[in-house]
């Protein structure tokens, strides 16, 4: 053995960041298996987008558009933004980590809620900075122990709006008593990953607020309504000087050739969005009525997911759940790490799935 003493060593704030976990995606032996770990698309990307990607097979030998003048462009037609107050990403978690290492110094202070997304602490800590972790209130933000949290040294606050993995949801009005009550150098992100899914009227995902403010940016993403997770594509809408950062920050050639051309195909092809969001909304609807009607209690989501909390008693935990359902060919999502460890969360999939499931937890619980 080496001594340590002589190796590399990183910034010691590297060493306390516990890796981000990804859902499994694989059980040994099973032959069907239906991944609903990590709030995929059931229904797949736009079929443009697919012949999109093909097509740019035939561009491999030249970099990227580093200005993804394309992407922006759709992106900036089909919400009615100025494409100058877009910036494309190697998904989403690339701009939340990009955001974290523009704004804070060491030592300074970013905060997150109680059970928001794990990749929030990871980007602060790499960036040498102090995660502060918000309490939420019914398991869904709260604005007033956000802001008690706010400090002198704070920089930054991260807000998944649905959550992940909770799938609750803060309206408009919330959001908007936050950017007021922040001090106009606090950088608030809001994270709007499954903005697509949301159909309550009191939602805004953030467009609104950026539009009116310096201090606010929104983060979204093609890995969940538009099906593309494979690709990584993420992309942020923010005041000009925050892009600028980024820009200056972000590799020169961060999204590849093919997700470029497959997220402008995928952008443009709404009546697929739409049918995804259909999909999601009546299946979330039912799942969440069948598996209260198993007397499972479910947490209101708003998004491609839900989360299920198990009863205590012995042989009906979570963990075991997670167990019986494995051997079934359904994947799940633990989310111990996430401050739940007798929940499971499960994303809304094909019919097959959801139905399977439902069924699966009725033997599991009888
Ligand atoms: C899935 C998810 C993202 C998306 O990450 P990508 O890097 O764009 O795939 C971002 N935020 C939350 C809360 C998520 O659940």
């Amino acid at each position: 053995m080496t001594d340590t003493a002589d190796m590399p060593r990183p910034r010691a704030s590297i060493l306390d960041i516990a890796p981000y976990m990804p859902g499994e995606s694989e059980i040994a032996g099973a032959n069907r298996v239906f991944k609903l770990a990590s709030n995929e698309s059931p229904l797949g990307p736009s079929p443009a987008a697919i012949e999109a990607f093909r097509a740019a097979a035939q561009e491999l030998t030249q970099y990227p558009d580093g200005t993804a003048h394309g992407l922006r462009a759709a992106i900036a037609e089909r919400h009615g933004l100025n494409p100058d107050n877009i910036v494309c990403g190697n998904g989403s978690d690339e701009l939340l980590t990009l955001l974290a290492q523009a704004f804070l110094e060491p030592g300074e202070e970013a905060i997150h809620t109680e059970h928001g997304f794990l990749i929030y602490p990871v980007a602060i800590r790499a960036a040498g900075g102090v995660p502060v972790v918000a309490r939420e209130e019914n398991l869904t933000a709260s604005m007033d122990n956000i802001l008690a949290c706010v400090g002198p040294r704070t920089k930054l606050v991260y807000l998944a709006n649905p959550n992940n993995p909770t799938g609750t949801y803060l309206p408009f009005n919330e959001l908007k008593r936050l950017q007021q009550a922040l001090p106009a150098h606090v950088l608030l992100v809001i994270d709007a990953a499954y903005a697509e899914y949301v159909e309550q009227p009191d939602y805004e995902a953030g467009i609104e607020l950026v539009g009116s403010s310096s201090n606010v940016v929104m983060t979204r993403t093609f890995s969940k309504a538009y099906g593309m997770a494979g690709l990584r594509i993420g992309w942020m809408y923010a005041p000009r000087h925050v892009i600028d950062v980024i820009n200056r920050i972000r590799g020169p050639f961060n999204v590849n050739v093919a997700a470029l051309a497959a997220g402008a195909a995928a952008m443009r092809d709404q009546a697929h969005l739409r049918r995804a969001v259909a999909h999601n909304s009546r299946w979330r609807d039912w799942l969440h009525e069948q598996l209260a009607a198993l007397g499972l209690e479910v947490t209101p989501s708003v998004a491609n997911f839900l989360l299920i909390h198990f009863p205590d008693t012995p042989g009906k935990t979570a963990q075991e759940a997670d167990a019986y359902l494995k051997r079934h060919g359904l994947i799940l999502r633990r989310v111990a790490g996430y401050g739940f460890p007798n929940a499971l969360r499960v994303s809304i999939g094909p019919e097959e799935a959801n139905r399977l499931l439902v069924d699966a937890l009725r033997e599991f619980l009888s």
